[in-house]
């Protein structure tokens, strides 16, 4: 017999990875309105960061968002809320000698 104490548990993880998601998703959302309405040269180049930010939004809506490309483990929260958009985790960032803060 499944011991429903688990199967709560597992439900309960399941909702805080929603609601994380959600959070992870407005500060997507407002980190692409800073981006596009930031004023910037005529002629300028847009800023890189938008097409990553348009990406990670892009990965969240295809339900593939939070690993990474790389090694394909979850991203730890505490490093997408650093850095939102991110595609791979601190560690292969790490070993490709990648910034991303
Ligand atoms: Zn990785």
């Amino acid at each position: 017999m499944a011991d429903v104490r688990s199967v709560h548990t597992h439900l309960q993880h399941y909702e805080r990875h929603l609601a994380r998601l959600e959070e992870l998703r407005e500060l997507l959302q407002d980190q692409l309105t800073a981006a596009l309405s930031r004023p910037r040269p005529a002629g300028a180049a847009a800023d890189p960061r938008t097409s990553e930010i348009e990406a990670a939004i892009d990965r969240m809506d295809r339900g593939i968002y939070g690993t990474c490309r790389c090694c394909g483990t979850f991203i730890a929260y505490e490093q997408l809320l650093r850095t939102p958009y991110r595609s791979i985790c601190d560690r292969c960032a790490l070993q490709r000698g990648l910034q991303h803060d």
